[in-house]
């Protein structure tokens, strides 16, 4: 149940062990929170073609013990049959004990910059928080480790004295479905105004999509593309202004090193 980050990952370890697999997703695509129509589609294909059955588009309303087998009620009034059902719908914060508090929350605890909440001297960090997103301002939990390892060492450094800011969240995403590298990188979706760059080719599974913002790179999607996970990041998180290399990834994407070299490096020095 969930053809999100971990679902995909668990169905990795599964098919290892040659069951037949069902995936039931409630979006229109395969992790829909991080790959655009074309790459969830792309995955999903992938999926299929090694055996995985994905039902999109539904969701499952009740589950019930049918002697050794579980029966899985789908809202389109199908029922599936099942060995087991793994739940992989996701994490949310376990804020409620915070009511009444006066640290202020919404989908997490709310935190500045220097991962304080609303109450001076009370941090939070990690999964439970909600914090600035890089990109957009806007605040986010960003459930993944990197971020929860960055936003506790500068609420730590402010507890200790020592003022620090997180310049923002960064969501990025690197995920291994059956084989199948996928990735996603800040604001993937693309921004209002923004021109977007695509590559595709559906016989090699591979795909790459660059949102711009102006003349920097604000986001991605990829698939198959392992070799240049690192120059997005690097060029993203760098806030690199491309200049006339915008261009020249407009009509070549894959020229992403070249840009990096050319543009990251030297904002770097
Ligand atoms: C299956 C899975 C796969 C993942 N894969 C990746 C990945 O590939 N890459 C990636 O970047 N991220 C991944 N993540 C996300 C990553 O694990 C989390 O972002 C990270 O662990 C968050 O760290 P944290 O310290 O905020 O929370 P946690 O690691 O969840 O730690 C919180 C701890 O607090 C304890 N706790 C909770 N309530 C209380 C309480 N009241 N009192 C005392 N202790 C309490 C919990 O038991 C837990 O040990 C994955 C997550 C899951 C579930």
């Amino acid at each position: 149940m969930g053809a999100g980050f971990i679902g995909c990952i668990i169905m990795e370890s599964l098919a290892a062990r040659d069951p037949q697999l069902t995936v039931v997703e409630m979006g229109d695509r395969m992790v829909p929170r991080m790959l655009d129509a074309v790459a969830g589609a792309m995955l999903r294909r992938w999926c299929e073609a090694r055996g995985v059955r994905v039902l999109t588009g539904r969701r499952v309303v009740a589950i019930a013990a049918a002697g050794e087998a579980l029966r899985v009620q789908l809202d389109d009034g199908q029922t599936l049959e099942v060995d087991a059902l793994l739940n992989a719908t996701g994490v949310r914060p376990n804020i409620a004990f915070l009511d009444g508090s006066g640290v202020a929350v919404d989908a997490g605890v709310l935190v500045d910059a220097s991962m304080q909440t609303s109450v001076a001297g009370i941090y939070a960090a990690g999964d439970v928080a909600e914090a600035v997103e890089f990109g957009t301002g806007l605040r986010v939990v960003n459930a993944i480790q990197p971020d929860a390892v960055e936003q506790a060492r500068i609420a730590a450094l402010n507890m200790a004295g020592q003022p620090a800011v997180l310049p923002g969240t960064f969501v990025f995403n690197v995920l291994d479905t059956l084989g199948l590298i996928s990735a996603s990188f800040g604001q993937w979706q693309g921004v209002a105004g923004g021109e977007t760059a695509q590559l595709l080719d559906e016989t090699r599974f591979r795909y790459l999509r660059l949102a711009f913002a102006g003349d920097r790179l604000v986001g991605a999607n990829c698939i198959g593309h392992t070799e240049h996970i690192g120059v997005l990041r690097g060029l993203i998180q760098g806030r690199v202004r491309l200049g006339e290399w915008k261009d020249r990834l407009l009509a070549s994407p894959l020229q992403l090193g070249e840009a990096y070299l050319a543009r990251g490096l030297a904002m770097a020095h």
